[in-house]
This record gives structure tokens, sequence and C-alpha cells, in this order.
């Protein structure tokens, strides 16, 4: 007999995907509409007007593409990148990598910029690469879960203003948890997804453009040959995808309604309500408390005697970089936590792999609850793994910062770099 899905009860204090709101599954599971239903594009629309508010910005062309956030990554680049466009892309981490990977495929000519892993970019260099490459897109990571750096994006609209280059950026990691102001900060395009600090499971990438990229794309538009209508105009060089043409997939969120693929319902409802239970709490309240949950983790696990990795100023608020001790083996602890805790907490990838663990604080799980269990059981699997900890060192700085979220708020020196 095979066996109903149920999975094992996880505490998720990883880098994402953490664990969903409760609202959400509960949103998951009501029943399908189909699309052209009233009640189905009336909740389009809501949802439409719901990411406004997440993503701070007024633009129409506000929606979901059905898929991961990867989805809405290959969706922005490959419909704003015809074949030899040319786009720079800053790499601090991993996903700086994938948005170049993603434009080469594209066809554009990528330019990249690279700084170490565990720093950011000041904007004075990413404008003198502008100059020098004169990119039409410059496609740059917010928050990269990788090295959990946080790149200031709050200049960049200016130096794509002067130079009259897109901005794109993926949000993925950092939505939520950290600032991010698409209209006050001349974003041009933004995609996230909601397995990070919207408290979703992954599977849906909400997406923003500005009118500057949509007419873009509007040089690009194609309508499929069957629902086609007479006077209908369509490029002699559309977009490279039809799943991810982002043409396309506005004309389906428009007024049009135009068909394209068969809207992921029980997805939609999903990021509806992910947006839901963020604007009810407050999108500056949300922030905060992940900036508070994120300072707890922080404090507890130097409190027992670990280093953190990177450039503490420029750390998102929901998630750090530990470094492990030499005198454990990394998979052993992140076993343990997981076989004696049910806890899971992420390795790391390229030049971080089996140098540090990254913990999450984020979504659902940025709380005072999760940091504490998660510092009580790492500490007892350090223990366990023969590593000295100071006994409840890492519980009681925690709770410090949850008793008063003030301490520490203006830390900015950069903390646990490499001797
Ligand atoms: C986690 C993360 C993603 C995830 O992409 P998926 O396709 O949903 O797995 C994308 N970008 C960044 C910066 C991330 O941190």
């Amino acid at each position: 007999m095979t066996q109903p899905v149920n999975p094992p009860v996880r505490l998720l204090m990883g880098p994402g995907p953490i664990d969903a709101d409760p609202r959400v599954l509960r949103a998951l599971s009501t029943p399908l509409v189909g699309q052209y239903d009233p009640w189905m594009t009336a909740t389009m629309t809501e949802t439409q007007e719901l990411y406004r508010q997440v993503f701070g910005t007024r633009n129409d062309a506000t929606m979901l593409v059905d898929g991961t956030s990867r989805a809405g990554i290959e969706a922005a680049l490959v419909s704003l990148l015809a074949p030899g466009d040319r786009v720079l892309v800053p790499v601090f981490g991993r996903f700086g990598h994938l948005l170049a990977e993603i434009a080469t495929r594209a066809g554009a000519e990528v330019h990249t910029i690279e700084t170490e892993w565990g720093q950011v970019f000041p904007p004075s260099v990413i404008e003198d690469a502008v100059r020098r490459v004169r990119p039409k897109v410059l496609a740059v990571v917010q928050g990269d879960t990788s090295t959990t750096m946080n790149q200031p994006l709050d200049e960049l609209g200016a130096i794509c203003e002067r130079h009259g280059v897109l901005l794109y950026t993926d949000a993925t990691a950092s939505i939520g948890g950290n600032p991010l102001e698409t209209d006050a900060w001349g974003i041009d395009v933004v995609s996230a997804g909601l397995q990070k600090c919207l408290g979703g499971p992954s599977g849906s990438a909400p997406i923003t453009l500005s009118p500057r990229a949509v007419s873009v794309l509007d040089g690009r538009r194609s309508i499929e040959a069957g629902i086609r209508e007479a006077d209908d105009v369509v490029s002699d060089d559309p977009i490279r995808s039809n799943y991810l043409d982002l043409a396309m997939i506005l004309d389906y969120w428009g007024p049009r309604r135009l068909n394209h693929h068969t809207e992921a319902a029980s997805m939609l409802y999903a990021a509806n309500e992910c947006a839901r239970i963020l604007l009810e709490e407050g999108r500056e309240a949300v922030i905060e408390r992940h900036a508070t949950a994120g300072r707890a983790m922080l404090a507890g696990v130097e409190a027992l005697g670990l280093r953190v990795f990177g450039d503490v100023a420029h750390k998102m608020h929901n998630v750090v970089a530990v470094e492990i001790p030499d005198d454990v083996v990394g998979d052993q602890v992140r076993g343990a936590m997981l076989e004696d805790h049910g806890i899971e907490i992420g390795t790391s990838f390229g030049p971080l792999h089996g140098r540090v663990w990254r913990i999450g604080t984020m979504g659902y799980n940025a709380r005072k609850d999760t940091v504490v269990r998660t510092l009580a059981a790492l500490e007892h699997c350090l223990r366990r793994a023969g590593h000295a900890v100071p006994q409840g060192a890492g519980v009681d700085a925690a709770l410090d910062v949850h008793a008063d979220p003030a301490v520490d708020a203006d830390r900015t020196a950069p903390v646990g770099a490499p001797a």
C-alpha cells in the first residue's frame, strides 16, 4: 500500500523555505475556481492591489508569475533583454551568478563586477561600472541568502535614471523583512517569492514593472495566433519564452484577460493570504519584527561563543551565517538538530560550503519562541558534539534582545570578520 502524504513536523530555521503561516495553509486548501469566474478575476485584481502595497508601488503592472522565485527572475530577464542587449550584474553571492547565468541564456551580453562574499557594493562602484558598460539593464540581487548580505538599493535608481538604464532587482529573500521601496527608490522591476519573509510556500513569484519597463515589453509584444484578433499588432522579435513572456502575462492579468496559462489558483490564494497577513500587521511592524528576531539570533549565537560571517552592518535582518567551529563537523551538528530537535538549519554553497551554517528568522518563524528553541537546541547539539559552550547564554542573550529591542539596534560595526 502507498502511504498518504504525511510529512514530519519540523521547525524550518534555515535560509528558506520556512514554515508557512497556518492561515496560508488554510487558504491553500480552499476550493478551486476557474480563472474567468467573476469571483476569481476579482480576487486576481485584489491580489494585484495587495502586492502594490507590499512592493511600495503604484505600478499597474503588478501581478504573479506562476512558478518559484526563479520563474520571476527568468521572466524579468528574458522579457527585458533581447539577444545582444547589454546587462550589468553586480555579483556578491550565488544569486548574482544566477542572474548572470539566466541573462546569458537569454542571449544578452553579460557584464559582471564581483565583490568578496560577505560584502556589498558601494553605489559609486556600481555607477562606475554602469558608466563603463552602458547596459540596458542593471540586474542586482537585494538580499542574497548565500552570504546573508543586503545590497543597498536606495541610490541605484537615481544612478540608473542618470544613465538611462533599467533597474531590476531580485528581492525574494529580503522583501517583507527589510525595507524595499520600489517607487521611492526608482526600481523598474522587482520580483520576489513567498517562501522567505512572506511566510508562504514556494511556487508563486510576485512581480512589479514600472511604466518604463512595460514600454520595453510593448515593443516585443506577441499574441498567440489562436486568440489574436484582426487589429492586434505583434512584434517580429518576440520575447524568447512563451510561459515567461511578461507582455503575455500582463495581457492575461490586464483588462483584456487574454488567455495564457491556467492560473495556479491555490498558489494565488496563498499569495493573496501572505500579502494580507503582512499588510494587516503593517509593513513597518513586520520589518521591525524581523529586525528584532534577527538581532536576538545574532546575539544568541555570539553569546554561545560562535563567530558570525560577513559585514554584519549590511546583513539582512532575516538570516545569519554562523562560522562552524573547527572542532565539530558541520553536517553532523545540522543532522543532530534535525534528528533530535526537529529543527532545520541551513548549509552553504560555493566558497562558504562547510564553513558556515545559515540560520533564518523569517516570516511566520521570526518570533521569540522559535529563536529561543533554536538556540537551546544548538547549544545542546554543540555540547554533545564535544564543543564547549556557555550554558544557557544563547537563550539569555536572545531573551534580553526581545525584552528590550532597542539594545544593539544601532549596531553598525562589522564583527566576526576573520582575524
Ligand atoms: C531563496 C532565493 C531565491 C529562491 O528561488 P526559488 O526559485 O524560489 O528557489 C531566489 N533568489 C534569492 C536571492 C533567494 O535568496
